[in-house]
């Protein structure tokens, strides 16, 4: 019989029924500490009493009401985005792609609007992940993904990640934008250069492109910073932001500067869902406690201890594993043997974590975790390298 849920995933056997910090607990009641925050969305953990609180009292008052009328938590939302970001407005999806989507359609007719409606191609990068609908797999340029879903989505170039002269040779009087991770999640954490990124911004200036980030992954304090671009000093002119951003409930947001989204005027984008208030509430909620004070710094030092502690675990094993890689609570260990075999060891010791390209094992967990619960995982990372060796040893 075909599966009632489409079988688009190779799901792990095991479903939770209960979430508390930091930890998951199985149908079977065995517990697993959750580094992979269902892959960078819960942001502040499971069930966190602040985010609850929120979406409990929103839910008592009201859902859905349409962006036919002001929405109030959307509106102190998008403030609150401005006054700690770049940028000048927000629009608010329902996911990443949709976050994307708009910032390529903002892209677009900022051109037009500019007087350059020729202009309308993006360039994106190789290992690239933008998302699943047919014009973000065009920008991600992934074969795997693409196969077999029709002729491929015009309008993307696709150079090297971090080669300069090809971003440079790409440029045509076509090119409306160039689209770029700060960090490439997708494909193996792999942070792009400070000087890169610099290089992209005076590139855009000088050729009057828009710079747009996809932070969907990165952003809300997963490496550290609010957002990750910060820490190369360039600012985009449009921002994709989703995962950790409602710190579980569905929502993504597309930010822009004022010049950018100059060209988006009524009637020229839209989303029945987007920024209901529902959402906004989870977002207000994840934003009060993401930008407390200090609650950054902390990130940033449970970060730099984990990233030690992996550095640690991987010199101890060079049979099984090659680098550690990322930044802040966006860790990567890239392996020498599958990463499937390393993620479904971990499995069975209770950690979970998350696959990613280039044989790399990813590591997303909840802002809200100490030093404690890095010392708990890396006892079970040990034990799951253990075993793997003894696997090894065994079929010798
Ligand atoms: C996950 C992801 C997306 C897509 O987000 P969805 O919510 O799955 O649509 C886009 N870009 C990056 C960098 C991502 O990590």
């Amino acid at each position: 019989m075909f599966p009632a849920v489409l079988p688009t995933y190779n799901r792990a056997d095991v479903a939770f029924v209960r979430g508390e910090g930091p930890y998951l607990f199985a149908e079977d009641g065995k517990r697993y500490l959750d580094f992979g925050a269902g892959i960078a969305v819960a942001a502040l953990g499971h069930a966190h009493p602040h985010l609850v609180e929120a979406l409990r009292e929103q839910a008592g008052k009201l859902w859905h009401t349409s962006n036919l009328y002001r929405i109030p938590g959307q509106e102190r939302l998008a403030r609150r985005l401005v006054e700690a970001s770049f940028a000048d407005t927000v629009f608010f999806t329902n996911s990443g792609v949709e976050a994307i989507e708009c910032a390529i359609k903002m892209a677009r007719r900022y051109q037009y609007g500019s007087g350059h409606a020729e202009r309308f191609r993006i360039i994106t990068f190789e290992g690239a992940f933008h998302g699943r609908t047919l014009t973000a797999l065009a920008a991600g340029n992934q074969a795997k993904y693409l196969e077999g879903f029709g002729p491929k989505v015009d309008g993307f170039d696709q150079v090297p990640f971090g080669d300069f002269p090809a971003v440079e040779k790409a440029v045509t009087a076509e090119t409306a934008a160039i689209l770029i991770e700060p960090v490439q999640g997708e494909s193996g954490i792999k942070p792009a250069r400070p000087e890169f990124l610099r290089a992209l911004r005076r590139l855009c200036d000088d050729r009057g492109l828009l710079l747009i980030f996809d932070e969907v992954q990165t952003g809300v304090g997963r490496t550290g910073a609010l957002f990750a671009h910060e820490r190369s000093g360039v600012t985009p002119d449009i921002m994709a932001v989703a995962k950790g951003i409602g710190g579980g409930f569905p929502m993504g947001a597309c930010l822009a500067t004022e010049k950018a989204a100059a060209a988006m005027t009524a009637g020229s984008h839209a989303s029945t869902f987007g920024g209901n208030p529902l959402a906004m509430a989870a977002g207000n909620a994840t934003l009060d406690v993401v930008l407390a004070p200090e609650f950054l710094e902390r990130v940033r030092q449970v970060g730099n201890y984990m990233c030690q502690q992996m550095a640690g675990l991987a010199a101890a094993h060079p049979g099984l594993f090659e680098d550690v890689r990322g930044e802040g609570l966006m860790l990567g260990l890239k392996m020498k043997v599958p990463n499937t075999a390393y993620i479904d060891a971990l499995r069975a010791e209770g950690l979970l974590a998350v696959g990613a390209g280039d044989n790399v094992v990813r590591f997303l967990p909840p802002l809200i975790i100490s030093e404690a619960h890095v010392r708990e995982a890396m006892a079970l990372m040990e034990k799951a390298a253990a075993a793997l060796e003894n696997q090894k040893v065994a079929a010798q």
